[in-house]
């Protein structure tokens, strides 16, 4: 067995219809004629994986794209583990931190962005754009430095200042967007249908979920097992349906037989995925409003796909406020030694929320997905800080 047996297609979310994995082809051309404003994406592209589990442990060798493309960073193998205060603080002695805030600039997006890069070597492609609340766009211009290729972003310009210097630094075009990160959007989609570049926008580009599966992938081989709860902080929903696809993928190879019970956490001013699973439609989008930055989005661009998922797979879905997130975020930080960003730690304030009603022997992973050096303005919110600097004559006490 290797990976030459694991074959990979697309295939449409929602009319089945399968295409060749190739450059040009986003979302299923016939759904998208469906596609109406202010709703989330139709005709989102699955990969479809077929064949036999390859022996290997690297996650890259369950990727569409062969493993010699992916530029040498080091993207994922993020660790798994037990903080151990917390576990002892909260009763909860099976409770792990994925902590993806560790992947090389500072946010899960990298995933996504590596296995994008790959595809863009592996093509020939040398320009690729994509729009973003400011994590995808540092990280596919790391990703993206490293692999040698021209990266152009759309940030929206409150996006927290470390993501665009973080950028800028990576080398990357940043096109300041005087709006919000659905004004970025659009705009990346007029510029990418007049110029020749690969587009890595969220859920449009169907590699940015694939990608983003290793998380869940990572999460089996480094527990042994399924656990039984993940919890996932939301805003698009690709993270989300990464973490689906992941685990199904898993049981589709034979590896396991279940998947766990995957928690959707948004923020109470950014939750139209939540607001959807609880109507069973999406609503007329509302303009979001949450310390959470990478979270914030009015329309979730992978919202059906998300939602689907959540349906099919009993998924739970629940929201937080932001002062909740802050606390979360704070009792992170000094229990656990975790500094994790603000959106990161939505999946620990869900998991608060949602405590009672769990097991206390049930094994748990949050999944950490940003570092919280990204963001110091909002996680200033959490702390006191010293009014005045003391004389150097003073004397501490
Ligand atoms: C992007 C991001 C999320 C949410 O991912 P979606 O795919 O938009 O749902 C959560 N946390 C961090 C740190 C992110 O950068």
């Amino acid at each position: 067995m290797n990976k030459e047996t694991l074959q990979f297609i697309y295939k449409c979310s929602e009319c089945g219809k399968t295409y060749a994995i190739e450059p040009g082809i986003y979302t299923c051309p016939d759904c998208t004629k469906k596609q109406k404003e202010n709703e989330p994406l139709r005709g989102v592209l699955d990969v479809e994986l077929s064949g036999a589990a390859p022996d290997s442990r690297d996650v890259r060798d369950f990727l569409p794209v062969p493993k010699d493309f992916f530029p040498g960073i080091p993207v994922g193998n993020t660790p798994l583990w037990s903080p151990e205060r917390l576990q002892k603080q909260l009763g909860f002695p099976r409770l792990f931190i994925k902590d993806d805030g560790l992947n090389p600039t500072g946010s899960l997006k990298d995933r996504a962005s590596y296995l994008v890069a790959a595809f863009a070597r592996q093509h020939g492609i040398q320009n690729i754009i994509v729009a973003s609340t400011g994590n995808a766009a540092s990280s596919m211009s790391g990703v993206g430095a490293a692999a040698g290729l021209n990266i152009t972003i759309f940030i929206p310009k409150t996006a927290p200042e470390a993501k665009m210097v973080q950028s800028l630094q990576y080398g990357a075009r940043v096109i300041l967007v005087d709006g919000t990160y659905d004004d970025a959007y659009e705009l990346s989609m007029k510029y990418a249908a007049k110029n020749v570049c690969l587009n890595r926008n969220t859920a449009y580009n169907p590699l940015t979920i694939e990608g983003k599966k290793t998380a869940a992938l990572e999460i089996f081989f480094q527990l042994g097992r399924v656990p039984d709860f993940v919890f996932v902080p939301v805003g698009d929903g690709v993270i989300i349906s990464g973490v689906f696809k992941g685990f199904n993928d898993i049981v589709k190879l034979g590896l396991a037989k279940k998947i766990p019970t995957i928690v959707a956490v948004q923020a109470e001013g950014s939750s139209a995925i939540c607001r959807a699973f609880n109507a069973g439609k999406f609503l007329e989008p509302l303009s979001s409003r949450t310390v959470a930055d990478s979270i914030s989005v009015d329309v979730p661009r992978n919202g059906f796909h998300a939602l689907a998922n959540l349906t099919r797979h009993h998924g739970k879905c629940l929201t937080v406020s932001d002062e909740e997130i802050l606390t979360a975020q704070k009792q992170l930080s000094s229990t656990a030694g975790l500094f994790a960003e603000p959106a990161a730690a939505t999946a620990f304030a869900g998991f608060m929320k949602m405590k009672a009603e769990l097991d206390c022997s049930a094994e748990i992973v949050m999944l950490s997905t940003g570092n919280g050096l990204k963001d110091i303005v909002s996680a200033r919110k959490g702390v006191a800080i010293p009014e005045k600097p003391v004389k150097t004559t003073g004397e501490i006490t």
